[in-house]
């Protein structure tokens, strides 16, 4: 299947060809005729599946085939603002020399700019839930006359609570309209959102539900914690790996790693939440540019990372959430290029570990890296060596039998 079989404006077909893009990804394939249908839909896709350009394409060729613009037409909402900024940029990528304007709205950032660019004409604004609420609340954008609203990585949307806010936003908006709804793993609290917002709404998988990206190989070391951040240097340093995404699970944690890491000579910088919005997009920068080897984020910060063949992510730590894990090897092996998922398990995550593989439907292989194998000592000195405790202690001194006596329990598996 071509792009132009899906009937795109020839001004897009341009553009697509001249970025390289020469089929049309499975989510585009299913997408695009269906939004340009005006239907309502339900995707499930995750990040690298081609999914920004699936809604991108379409409503860009509906903006261009309307001659009565001069109000914002589309609205799409994400959760964090370096999404809002890398979706944006594809609409401005895709809409280039184009008469279309897209506009990006998120906080952190100074509002008066954004204004700025909103009064010099938004046919598509790309904004996260807190900053367009402001925007609409002080009455400095109007909405009226809006006829698509996408939802991208709803179900992080809702991660990070932003249901009351995108509730309020809805009401704002237009009841005639056409939802589209990204998201990349489905639950039960994704369909309720989505009976409220779409109607009669195609629903399409590209995947099946809840997978991991399929270009990516998955490996998981066992190791000590405490041996982790020498292991990670040993994996970058000797397979000369370039370009690592490292997930931590806290914003300390991204710290710490990325001072340890720097100590052992690999250029790393941490990105998190409590950075500011140009600290971070200059950390993003030097990434991008290969100034840094390592870039250290927690789950919330990475959501909008977008590198064209990143090569390696590693889990420093597993995500409490079996979902997370998905998010974030989806970073690695996009649009149909390979990628590495390196998961570092110490023996206490291994609960994590085993909801990961229930949610994605098969077992992972662990394996020991030499030189770095976790000390089993450690684990079972903890368990058979503790301290007997006072009422053990008191059983002994009476000739009482103690556990050994007793039907056992909590045996480990
Ligand atoms: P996304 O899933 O929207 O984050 O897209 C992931 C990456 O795939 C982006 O860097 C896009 O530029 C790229 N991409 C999107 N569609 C195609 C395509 N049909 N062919 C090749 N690359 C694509």
């Amino acid at each position: 299947m071509s792009f132009a079989s899906l009937g795109l404006h020839p001004d897009l077909l341009q553009q697509v060809t001249a970025l390289g893009y020469n089929t049309p990804t499975p989510i585009q394939q299913a997408a695009i005729p269906a939004v340009l249908a005006h239907t309502d839909l339900m995707a499930g896709a995750q990040t690298g599946t081609g999914k920004t350009a699936a809604f991108a394409l379409p409503l860009l060729h509906r903006i261009l085939l309307q001659k009565n613009t001069a109000c914002i037409q589309v609205l799409v909402l994400t959760p964090t603002r370096e999404l809002a900024q890398q979706v944006h940029a594809s609409f401005v990528k895709y809409s280039n020399n184009l008469p279309i304007r897209s506009v990006v709205a998120y906080g952190g950032a100074s509002i008066n700019v954004q204004l700025d660019a909103l009064k010099q004409g938004c046919d598509v604004l790309v904004a996260t839930p807190g900053r367009l609420l402001e925007l609409l609340m002080k009455n400095l954008i109007d909405l009226s006359r809006l006829q698509t609203l996408v939802l991208d990585e709803a179900d992080r949307m809702l991660d990070m609570g932003f249901i009351i806010d995108i509730q309020r936003i809805l009401k704002t908006l237009p009841a005639e309209r056409q939802t589209l709804f990204f998201s990349a793993t489905f639950n039960d609290e994704i369909f309720a959102l989505s009976k409220t917002l779409l109607r009669d709404p195609k629903l399409i998988e590209v995947d099946s539900r809840n997978t991991t990206a399929t270009q990516v190989e998955q490996r998981v070391y066992a190791v000590d914690q405490d041996r982790k951040s020498a292991l990670l240097s040993f994996l970058i340093g000797s397979k000369n790996w370039q370009q690592v995404l490292v997930f931590t699970r806290t914003k300390q944690g991204a710290d710490e790693l990325a001072k340890e890491m720097a100590k052992d000579g690999i250029a790393t910088q941490a990105i998190h939440g409590d950075k500011s919005q140009g600290a971070r997009d200059r950390v993003l920068a030097d990434f991008k540019a290969g100034k840094v080897r390592a870039l250290v984020a927690t789950d919330v910060a990475a959501r909008g990372i977008d590198i064209d063949q990143l090569q390696y992510v590693v889990n420093h730590e597993l995500p409490y959430n079996a979902e997370d894990y998905i998010h974030r090897i989806g970073r690695t092996g996009r649009a149909g290029s390979a990628g590495l998922a390196v998961s570092l398990v110490a023996e206490k995550e291994r609960y994590l570990l085993t909801d990961i593989e229930k949610l994605v439907g098969e077992p992972f292989i662990v394996q020991w890296l030499p030189g770095f194998e976790p000390d089993l000592n450690k684990t079972s000195n903890t368990q058979t060596k503790r301290e007997p405790s006072k009422k053990e202690r008191r059983a002994k001194a009476l000739g009482i039998p103690g556990k050994a006596g007793k039907k056992p329990h909590n045996r480990r598996r």
